[in-house]
């Protein structure tokens, strides 16, 4: 449709200029020919009425002849121009038949068309508006042309309309435009429009063909679309990235003037999770809906800020508190425009006034509360998102202090982050380098003082010596590293381990023990991964030891039961670490197909001082037996140590005493000297006492 408008150079168009220009051409003749006409007629009646007067009637023969001649000559040239008459006809009454159809067409193309077509004139009145009109903006034809153009149209959107249509008539060509217009029934619609100039015949251009589209629909589908793409579907608060947005903005001002100050609140909400997982899913989303809008409610009124009073600019950009949900249970406020740290301290400790009421949730009073964390603008954040991370470290602080808790970021905070981070991405780095070292412990059977077994433990290699687990595996748990690290310990363990059995033979085998973390613990398939690395190496599962710490076994019984199931049926020894840090008792520890305790070294070291912790492993000893499982006792120092442990029954021991965890040429050697020296399995212990 807006092909025959358009000023393109389009075939049709084409065609149009040259009908135009033939018509043109011809009727020009036409005027000519006319001329010509009335002059031949004229001469022709002055000859014959002159012919006919008396004093001009000649007698001779030769002259009647000569004026037959002359009215012959004149009748042919009469004739010859009736014939081009016609045939001029002819050919104006074709292109008036075609100029006719094109504006039927025009007309049926016009009057059908969703579109709204209007042609309007240089004072912006519509000589013509399509029916379309009506159906879309309400108005009748009388009420359109009765009004200017441009009345029915946004106030804000007017100049760029006018200005679209002077360009247009200067320049013949049109722009694609949008703009509202008001319908009938006072709603705004959003119209796209294309305006095109028609050419009148002196080649000015005054009229516009308008061609009008209502893309209000569409329009709102991609509002919709942006809204949602920077909103919470369940909270309608603005979402991570729109508030990444927002502080950016907030950073970028304050480089601008350096007395404003803001700050970015990180709330979360205490056991969130286990409320969610109690009550059920509907009623959580039920809960951060109301949560949403108690955060709202507080953050409402400007009472709790005190403004810096800025230049009116900055003050306008920042009039309101941003609040948006980032996920989960996790809400961000962004305070513009603050005075000083109190002003955001006041308002955290008001939203959690406000949070510590009771919901109702679900027919259900929930009592709740929240952790905030603070971190307060400066010229030294290069982007948004250090910003909120920091307010995020300032509530993990928050939190570890207890329920309900409020801390602002501060420097001690920022260093500890920092190491934190360098200490992630080192420890990515080193695992592709290999820097992880696996060290054994040999583990005593006190039966024989022969070694069982050995447990691995893993060394970090850094330049700057060997780096103990105590400084890395917490945070490697935390990141997942733990996985490929464990993983690839196991796989040297292993190999290791056919190395130890083919070189000391030994009936039972020799064993290795390897620890595992609440991530490990938690993977889906655990026992399938440690049976294909078994299988890989060749080596029997009974030969590997599985050690679990006794505060992992414990924190989901039913979900541990599982697990050790699982590697029970794979055929791997079980082992409860740490024995006697938790609060469980060996009676709970029944349940679990476990084959040993590990006591833990701190009632080994304890053992000789006082008589309550001598007791306690005493009484681990033998409770243990009454299961069913063996005992291992860790951190075994002195000979003192052991020789309660033996009297106790306790039957293996693992401890400095011994050897400290070495590498594996270490152990080669402490292997050597012991299987070695003790082939037949006789005392050597007895000796060294
Ligand atoms: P754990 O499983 O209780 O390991 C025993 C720890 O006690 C080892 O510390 C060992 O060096 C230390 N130890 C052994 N005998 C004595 C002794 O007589 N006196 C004293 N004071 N200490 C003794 P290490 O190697 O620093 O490991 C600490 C913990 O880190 C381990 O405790 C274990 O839970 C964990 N761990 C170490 N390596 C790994 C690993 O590769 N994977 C996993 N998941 N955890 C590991
Ligand atoms: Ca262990
Ligand atoms: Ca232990």
């Amino acid at each position: 449709m807006t092909n025959i408008f358009s000023s393109n150079k389009s075939p049709e168009r084409e065609m149009e200029a040259q009908f135009l220009t033939l018509s043109r051409k011809l009727e020009g003749r036409e005027w000519w020919l006319w001329g010509f006409a009335v002059a031949v007629t004229l001469m022709l009646t002055a000859g014959i009425v002159s012919l006919t007067l008396p004093q001009f009637r000649p007698d001779s023969e030769s002259y009647w002849l000569d004026l037959k001649e002359w009215v012959r000559a004149l009748s042919c040239l009469v004739l010859l121009f009736d014939i081009y008459t016609m045939y001029q006809q002819l050919l104006l009454q074709r292109i008036r038949r075609k100029l006719a159809e094109r504006d039927r067409l025009f007309q049926v193309i016009t009057e059908n068309a969703a579109d709204m077509i209007a042609v309007i004139d240089a004072e912006g009145r519509r000589i013509y508006n399509s029916p379309s009109y009506e159906k879309v903006l309400g108005y009748s034809q009388q009420e359109l042309k009765s009004t200017s153009s441009i009345e029915q149209v946004h106030p804000e959107d007017r100049p760029r309309l006018m200005e679209a249509a002077t360009k247009a008539r200067l320049t013949g060509r049109g722009e694609r435009l949008e703009y509202r217009i008001r319908h009938k029934d006072g709603s705004w619609r959003i119209l796209e429009s294309t305006a095109s100039v028609i050419q009148d015949p002196a080649g000015g251009t005054h009229n516009l063909v308008v061609v009008n589209r209502d893309i209000s629909e569409r329009k709102w589908a991609e509002d919709q679309l942006a809204h949602n793409a920077l909103h919470d579907a369940l909270t309608n608060l603005p979402n991570r990235t729109l508030f990444l947005d927002r502080v950016q903005h907030s950073l970028t001002l304050s480089q601008r003037h350096p007395r404003y100050q803001f700050a970015v609140l990180f709330i979360d909400m205490d056991q969130f999770k286990l409320f969610n997982d109690s009550l059920g899913h509907t009623a959580g989303n039920e809960l951060l809906i109301q949560i949403g809008k108690r955060l709202n409610a507080s953050l409402r009124g400007s009472d709790t800020l005190s403004r810096s009073g800025l230049p009116e600019e900055s003050a306008m950009l920042t009039s309101e508190a941003g609040l948006a949900r980032l996920g989960g249970d996790e809400f961000t406020v962004l305070l513009e425009d603050i005075r000083d740290s109190s002003d955001a301290i006041r308002v955290a400790e008001r939203i959690q006034e406000r949070l510590a009421l009771a919901f109702r949730v679900s027919s259900q009073e929930v009592i709740t509360s929240a952790s905030i964390g603070i971190a307060f603008g400066a010229a030294s954040y290069a982007a948004s998102e250090e910003l909120v991370r920091d307010a995020e470290i300032a509530m993990y602080r928050a939190k570890r202090q207890g329920k309900a808790q409020c801390r602002v970021f501060d420097q001690a905070m920022h260093e500890s982050a920092m190491n934190r981070l360098r200490l992630e991405t080192d420890l990515r780095r080193a695992l592709e380098s290999g820097e992880f070292r696996v060290h054994y412990q040999p583990i005593i059977s006190l039966e024989n003082e022969r070694v069982v077994g050995f447990e691995t433990l893993s060394r970090w290699q850094r330049p700057t010596g060997l780096v103990p687990p105590s400084e890395f595996i917490a945070v490697a748990d935390e990141t997942g590293i733990i996985l490929p690290l464990n993983q690839a310990l196991l796989r040297e363990a292993c190999g290791q381990l056919r190395q130890w059995h083919s070189q000391f033979p030994s009936q039972p085998a020799l064993r290795i023990s390897v620890n595992i973390t609440p991530r490990q613990f938690a993977q889906e398939d655990l026992a399938g991964q440690m049976a294909a690395i078994l299988k890989e190496t060749g080596i029997a599962p009974q030969d590997l030891d599985v050690e679990i710490t006794e505060n992992i076994a414990m924190e989901d019984a039913d979900k541990s039961a599982g697990v050790l199931g699982e590697l029970k049926a794979l055929g791997v020894h079980l082992s409860i670490d740490d024995f006697g840090t938790g609060y469980s008792s060996l009676s709970r520890l029944q349940s679990f197909p476990v084959d040993a305790v590990k006591i833990d070294r701190a009632f080994i070291s304890k053992m000789c001082l006082d008589a309550e912790s001598s007791e306690i492993v005493r009484i681990i000893i033998v409770l243990a037996h009454n299961l069913g499982m063996s005992v291992v006792a860790e951190g075994v120092e002195s000979a003192a140590e052991l020789q309660q442990l033996r009297a106790f029954g306790c039957e293996m021991a693992q401890g400095y005493f011994f050897s400290r965890p070495s590498d594996s040429e270490s152990a080669n050697a402490f292997l050597r000297s012991r299987q070695a020296v003790n082939p037949s399995g006789s005392s050597v212990l007895q000796a060294q006492l």
